[in-house]
């Protein structure tokens, strides 16, 4: 049995950057206490459950808004995925300090959506309903509508003026072409503002790069992950592949792998390098027993 390590892997910079920036927040005597993070910093639940254990308050609930309602004082986080204008401006008005974790990319696609919602456009959003990121950027206007499949595009209104297609950033880069021809149909006047992360993208790139020299595909990812769960996709649907989705060494226990001659492993790109590191050494030995600990999920260098 051949491993190949798929590259590139890794934390994505918005991941490295929103742990330095819990990591500062935590030996900063200054951070007003409680500290507390509005949903999971990242998608991954080592990261998450190791800042848990270092004292961050992670909170739950349907929206960042309501989340906002069980925090009377202290420190407020927004995670890499951002929030919209009306949750800042309720942190804002509780008079929390507030430490902003969201993703370039995030902010900028915000921005993008802005300029193009004021240039008289009817934006259509191409993303999952009800993550993060989605209730974000629908928090930036109420005209904003979420499409995600074909149901989706017999609800839309009959429109003849500007009409804009924009992605979350960790979708499949392929399905987003694909969906913006599927609605020419509908708007022929439809532009695609395709906004799927480079971290994303290439990572799907190198699936699809690899398919003739693989018979099983291992995506390291933690199943609350989009871009995670966008790899598995990619690998099974574009490039023909069987793939499985693990979120450590230990979830490989329940798999045979006798039968496969050459097995990739990619990672998502808020999975911790020592998870993708101890599995590339101990699979090929048949060890699944993890020797991690909680410091090994926050660091973001190999
Ligand atoms: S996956 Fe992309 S959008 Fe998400 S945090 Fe990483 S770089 Fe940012």
């Amino acid at each position: 049995m051949e491993i190949i390590k798929i590259t590139p892997q890794g934390l994505c910079k918005g991941v490295i950057n929103a742990i330095h920036i819990v990591n500062r927040a935590l030996m900063d005597p200054n951070t007003n206490k409680p500290i507390y993070m509005l949903g999971s910093l990242v998608h991954n639940q080592n990261i998450v459950g190791a800042l848990s254990k270092k004292g961050i308050i992670i909170l739950e609930g349907k929206t960042r808004l309501e989340m906002l309602d069980h925090i009377e004082s202290g420190t407020v986080i927004f995670t890499a995925h951002g929030v919209s204008k009306e949750v800042r401006k309720k942190a804002e008005e509780k008079g929390l300090a507030i430490i902003d974790a969201t993703c370039k990319d995030v902010k900028q696609s915000h921005e993008i959506i802005q300029e193009y919602l004021e240039n008289g456009y009817l934006v259509l959003y191409y993303g999952v309903k009800n993550h993060p990121e989605t209730e974000g950027v629908l928090g930036i206007s109420s005209n904003i509508i979420v499409v995600r499949d074909k149901e989706d595009i017999e609800n839309l209104p009959e429109y003849s003026g500007k009409v804009a297609l924009a992605t979350q950033t960790t979708m499949s880069f392929l399905d987003a072409v694909a969906f913006h021809q599927l609605l020419l149909k509908k708007y022929p006047q439809i532009e695609l503002i395709e906004e799927v992360c480079n971290s994303t993208r290439i990572r799907q790139q190198a699936v699809l790069k690899q398919k003739e020299q693989l018979d099983l595909l291992i995506v390291v990812g933690d199943p609350s992950s989009n871009n995670s769960k966008m790899l598995k996709e990619v690998a099974e649907k574009k490039a023909g592949l069987k793939a499985i989705m693990v979120e450590s060494l230990e979830d490989l226990k329940q798999y045979n792998f006798s039968g496969y001659k050459r097995i990739g492993i990619t990672a998502g790109a808020s999975t911790p390098n020592a998870i993708v590191n101890e599995i590339l050494a101990k699979l090929p030995q048949g060890v699944f027993q993890t020797e991690l600990v909680t410091d090994d999920y926050l660091v973001s260098k190999k």
